[in-house]
Parts: C-alpha cells; structure tokens; sequence
C-alpha cells in the first residue's frame, strides 16, 4: 500500500471511531483471525470496534480470543444491521467481492455510507474503496493485517490475543507452513509473533486436535467415495447430504477432506463436491499442486474463484450432473493438469 493512502488511513484512524470488520460467509481461519486481531488492536488504539461475520465460526477456531464478541449476521440480524449502519469505517478482510457475504448481508454493504478500507490476497479485487491493500503473492489476510500494522507503526503494540489471532490464520492459510506461498518473510512474521506471546503449540493443538469421532467417520466416507483419474491426474470425492446429515454434520466438519486427494502421488488436481440441501447447491473446493490455476478453473466453469491452487465454486445442478459436467471438462485440461506439476 502507497505511502499517501496510509497517512490517509492514519489521519482516519487519529480520532476514535465506530469500526466495523467483516469476512466472508463459512469464514475459515484467516477470515476470523484476521478480523479479530484488527478488531484487538483497533481496540486498543481507542476505537470502538466490532466484527460481524456472515454466519458461523466453525468449533475448531471457537477458542480464539473474544470470539464470543463476534455478531453472526444471519442469527444476530439487528444488531449486525445496526452495528453496520452506525459504523465509518468498515474493513472488508479475506475477500474481495461483495457477493461472498452472501445475499442479506451484501445488500448492507452495498448501501454502506461509511469509507471501506480492504486488506486481501484474493484475486482480481472489485474496485470497492479508494483504501485497497491487495497482495495476492502473500499466504494469507492475516500476514497482510501484520504488515499493516507495521505500516501503521505499530507492531510494538502487538500483543498475545492479536499474535495468537493472526497466527492462528497464517497457519490454516498456509497448511502450517506448508504451501508455497510460505516465504522467509511469513516465518520472520511467524517468530516475531511467537515473541509476542501466541503459543504455537497450544495454537496448533486447539486447531487441528478436535475432532469428533463423527467428523473421522465423516472422513472416512468422504476418503470410501473418492474416485482416482490417474490419467488424468486428478482425484474428487463427493459427499451428499445425506452422508452429511447421518454423520451430524457440523460447519468446518469437511474442512481439509480436498486436501488428502493432493497427498497422492502424482495427483496434481484434487476437487470435493458437497451437497447442500439449504441453500440448494454444490460446494465446491479445488486444489492443485503447480501452475494449472483452479482459480481459473473455478470462475470459467463453476461460478467461483480464489488463489491459483485453492478455490471454491458452485453448481446448481444435481450432484450427479455436477460431477458429469466436471468430468466431461477434464479432457480439455489433461496436458494441462499433467504438465502442473513436476519435482
Ligand atoms: P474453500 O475451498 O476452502 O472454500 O476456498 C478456497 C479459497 O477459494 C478460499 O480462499 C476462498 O476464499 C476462495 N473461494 C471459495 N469459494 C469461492 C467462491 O465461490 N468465489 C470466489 N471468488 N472465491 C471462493
Ligand atoms: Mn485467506
């Protein structure tokens, strides 16, 4: 971000303020940390702040500091409204779209009268606000709110609860340090914010061992319906509603099931089709390993988008249509995919 737009961010920021901070909908750990940890330190500097989150935080990030503060859009409609209206300022963190609040809440935002300030890594930012901070080649919204801070002057005020919330988003964005969006410069973040008190061992304990046995039950059918396109280098696994609900599924369950296609070898192409009886709807997540870009994948064909090798989409067809609609493009894509990937 230019040197004049953040002096202009300063001079908003000298007075205290109503603050708003938002996320995507199904918000994941970058989305919650990275509003939490601004929603800390725009608290300490004085300001009145408030995240508000389209719906609900999975279980496994239920830990993070004064989650209990957060307004859901859906369940705490009023208050979210209200917080919204009364606020100048809102930051729009993690996405980059209006649309990815979903529908009731887009409409809120679309009507804002306040000023917009955006921090993301997503691809392909709508021209939102004048205050935009987007860097796609960094792993995740949280590493983005510590450079901001930075950028403020403030990474002295850093303490443990916004340590722990953006550690907690560039560990799940990352894949714990894993994807190659993961530099020398997230790991310099990384050790500054163990400094500053996230307890890395306690963060990766609270994230990744909670599972119920019926989210390893849910895995196990998940991993019993994949099916393996060697050729083609790609894997997809469906899980239907049905599966979802003798399961008794809750919101993060299928969290990271994608990711197990990736783990075979020479698989570059991995994608999960998840039946939503609700909203009436295919969600899809796609993964790849190397240059072939799901982002692109997802916006051509399945009305989606987000990084070159982790995106999300939709269909409205049918599970079995979805699944014959992908299958029937892969064709198209198999040099593509072979060629994605080589070590
Ligand atoms: P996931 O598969 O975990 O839901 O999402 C992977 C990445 O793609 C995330 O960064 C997420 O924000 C983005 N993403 C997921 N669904 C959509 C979508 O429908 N549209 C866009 N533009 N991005 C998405
Ligand atoms: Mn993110």
């Amino acid at each position: 971000m230019d040197k004049v737009k953040i002096e202009a961010i300063k001079e908003l920021l000298a007075q205290p303020k109503n603050i708003v901070l938002v996320a995507h909908r199904n918000p994941d750990g970058d989305a919650i940390g990275s509003t939490l940890a601004m929603q800390h330190y725009l608290k300490l500097k004085g300001h009145n702040a408030r995240t508000v989150l389209p719906n609900d935080v999975p279980e496994f990030l239920q830990w993070l500091p004064r989650v209990d503060s957060v307004y859901k859009y859906d369940k705490q409609n009023s208050q979210s409204k209200k917080a919204i209206e009364e606020s100048e300022l809102l930051f729009v963190l993690d996405f980059n779209a209006f649309h990815r609040v979903g529908e009731d809440m887009q409409k809120a935002l679309e009507t804002y009268k306040g000023t917009f300030i955006m921090i993301d890594h997503h691809q392909q930012p709508d021209p939102i606000s004048e205050f935009i901070y987007s860097d796609t080649s960094i792993c995740s919204t949280c590493q983005m709110v510590y450079h901001f801070i930075d950028m403020l002057g403030d990474v002295a005020e850093i303490n443990a609860d916004i340590a722990t919330c953006i550690y907690t988003g560039i560990m799940t964005d990352t894949g714990s340090f894993r994807f190659p969006s993961t530099t020398s410069t997230t790991h310099k973040v990384i050790g500054d914010l163990i400094d500053k008190g996230a307890k890395n061992a306690v963060i990766h304990d609270n994230v990744f061992n909670t599972n119920s046995v019926s989210r390893l039950e849910l895995l196990g059918t998940a991993l019993s319906n994949m099916k393996v396109l060697q050729e083609l280098h790609t894997v997809y696994i469906t899980i239907s509603q049905a599966e979802l609900t003798k399961a008794n599924y809750k919101k993060g369950d299928t969290e990271g099931f994608v990711n197990y296609g990736l783990s075979l070898k020479g698989i570059n192409f991995a994608v999960i089709f998840i039946e939503d009886e609700e909203q009436k709807i295919i969600k899809i997540s796609f993964r790849s390993k190397g240059k072939f870009s799901v982002n692109q994948f997802a916006r051509n064909h399945f009305n989606g988008g987000g990084h070159d090798n982790a995106a999300g989409g939709r269909s409205e067809l049918t599970m079995e249509e979805t699944v014959l609609k992908f299958t029937g493009l892969l064709p198209t894509y198999k040099k593509e995919i072979s060629a994605s990937y080589e070590n």
